[in-house]
This record gives C-alpha cells, structure tokens and sequence, in this order.
C-alpha cells in the first residue's frame, strides 16, 4: 500500500513537472510572439515632489495585452522572460520606446520629462547592457540625465563587484540610478554604501500601513533621513490616499508616486494628466493641520 501510494506521489509529482515544463515553452513561444507582434506596450505613472506637486519624472511599466488571455501583469511573465533570457530583448524595447516618449513628451511640453525604467538583475550578468543604453540614449536624442534605471535588490545576488562596475559605466553615460522596492532585500545598507546611486524607492509595503503603523513610519522617515545624508532623492512608492499625501508632504524632502496621485496610464492619457499638472502654479491643496 505504501509503495503504491508513493508511486501515486511520484507520478503526480511527473505529471506536475511535466505541466510545468510545457506551460514554461509555452510561454517562452507567446513571449516570442509578443515581441514580433507589438503585444506589449507601455503605461506611465508619474513622480512628484511632495512639498510642490512639482512633476519629477514619469515611470514606464510594461503590459502585455496577450490575444485570448487578455492582460497578463508583469509578475505573471517577466520572471519568466527573466529565465529564458528574453527579457534582454524585451528591455531594449522597453528601454527604446520609454526614451523616444521621454523626447517626444519635452519637445511638447518644453521641459524634460525624466523617464524610469526598470531593470532585470540578469541583465547585468549576460549581455551588453551598458553597450545596449548607450546606443539607445544617442539613437533617440535622450539627454542621459533624464533616464533613470531602476534596480532592485536581487542585483546583488550576482556579484556585486560586476554590477558596480556596470553601474559606474552607466553613471559615466550621465545616467541616473534608483535602488526599487527598498527595504525588501538583503543588506541595503552595505549595498547603498558601495553603489552609485542617485534615489531610493521606498517600498510601498512600508507606505500602505505607516498611518497605522509607527514601525512602518519608523522605515520611512529612517530612509529619508539617510537619502537626505548622502545626497540621493528618496520616493515613497504606493501613496494611495490623501492621509498618506499629507504625512509625507510633512516630511521634510520626499518625492511621491501611486494611485493617490496618478494610476499608470497609457500615453495619451499620461499626456492629458501631464499638460494639466504641468502648470507652473500647480500646487496641491494645503494640508490640514489639526489643532495642538
Ligand atoms: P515596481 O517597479 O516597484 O513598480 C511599481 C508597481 O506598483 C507597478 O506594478 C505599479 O502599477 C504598482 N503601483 C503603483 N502605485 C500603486 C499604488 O498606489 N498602489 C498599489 N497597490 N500599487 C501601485 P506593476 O506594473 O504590476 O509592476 C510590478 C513590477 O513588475 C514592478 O514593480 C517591476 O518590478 C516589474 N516591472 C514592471 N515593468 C517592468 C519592466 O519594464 N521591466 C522589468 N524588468 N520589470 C518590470
Ligand atoms: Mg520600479
Ligand atoms: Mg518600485
Ligand atoms: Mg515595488
């Protein structure tokens, strides 16, 4: 009986991994596909300054509009692209049309609009990263200061020398870089020391409760506390309502993204949400300060 039902385990246990393999090239062919026939496309959600409502920057976050299953999220095939290494040809899409908006959206509204992008930790361990930037900055006419690259933790998982490195040549491009997702990886401290990056993204699972929770409020006023002291803008990701707005406008320099100030939008519509918050004398209400 026993041999039998561990028999049963086994065969389970193939057929699931057997699934899992077919799903896996599957997929891998759709994402082929995808890419030949512009199934993916970008939205944008903007960045501002919290003390002004000034616009900082727009990021680009990529959709996958698939032909029958409807809209797949990221986390649904990036990890995958990740895996099967079509995520270097992904990006250099990815990269290119976030660029050429970037130029297009200054040309309209004659200032820069920064443009963050994010990467792949394994993109800095096959392939020609730097190389594949610097052709897209010069091809599409960028200023380099005006793209940011966003990184997560799981860099480092590969060697940290190596990234370094590729950080420093991106730097040199005049690229800017931001640390995504902070606080949810593996010594942050040690990895902010040693790289050279220009903004911290607060994670926003320390923004969702940091009204409810003083632990969380504890992280994020530490994190603007160390950008302020080494000189790097710090973002707090995620704001979703007004109370949170209020809490961080009362911090003393921290720039702000999330559904409370804009969902990602496709471009014609981040277009029409720019040209009204683009006014110079845009500001957003006062806060309401309760009495002592
Ligand atoms: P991320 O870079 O941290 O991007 C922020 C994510 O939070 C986005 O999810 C965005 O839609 C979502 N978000 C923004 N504001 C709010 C808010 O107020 N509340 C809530 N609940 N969520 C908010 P999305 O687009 O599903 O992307 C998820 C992750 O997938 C990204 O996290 C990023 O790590 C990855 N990703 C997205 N686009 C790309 C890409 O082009 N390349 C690579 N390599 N990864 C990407
Ligand atoms: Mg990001
Ligand atoms: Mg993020
Ligand atoms: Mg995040």
């Amino acid at each position: 009986k026993a041999k039998d039902a561990g028999r049963g385990v086994y065969h389970f246990f193939d057929a699931a991994l057997n699934k899992q393999v077919r799903t896996l090239s599957l997929l891998k062919r759709e994402l082929c596909d995808a890419l030949l026939q512009d199934q993916f496309f970008l939205e944008y959600q903007p960045q501002i300054e919290t003390s002004t409502g000034r616009v900082t920057g727009v990021e680009a976050l990529v959709r996958w509009q698939h032909p029958t299953r409807g809209r797949v999220p990221p986390c649904d095939f990036i990890p995958t692209a990740e895996s099967t290494g079509q995520i270097a040809a992904m990006s250099e899409w990815i990269l290119r049309e976030a660029c050429k908006q970037s130029v297009q959206w200054a040309a309209m509204f004659g200032r820069s609009i920064p443009v963050a992008v994010n990467l792949s930790a394994i993109q800095f361990k096959r392939g020609r990263l730097v190389e594949t930037i610097s052709t897209i900055l010069s091809g599409t006419g960028l200023p380099p200061a005006s793209l940011t690259l966003e990184i997560t933790e799981t860099v480092m998982i590969h060697d940290v020398d190596e990234v370094e490195m590729q950080l420093r040549k991106l730097v040199t491009l005049g690229a800017k870089i931001a640390i995504d997702d902070f606080g949810t990886g593996y010594s942050s401290l040690a990895h902010v020391r040693q790289l050279p990056i220009d903004q911290i993204k607060v994670d926003r699972s320390f923004v969702t409760d940091m009204l409810v929770n003083h632990r969380d409020a504890a992280v994020v006023e530490a994190v603007i506390a160390l950008g302020r002291n080494l000189g790097v803008t710090v973002v707090a990701e995620g704001v979703e309502t007004r109370e949170q707005m209020e809490y961080l406008r009362a911090m003393p320099s921290i720039d702000a993204q999330g559904y409370f100030i804009a969902k990602p939008m496709r471009p014609p519509q981040c277009q029409t949400w720019l040209s009204k918050n683009l006014r110079p004398d845009f500001t957003l209400p006062a806060p309401v300060i309760a009495d002592p």
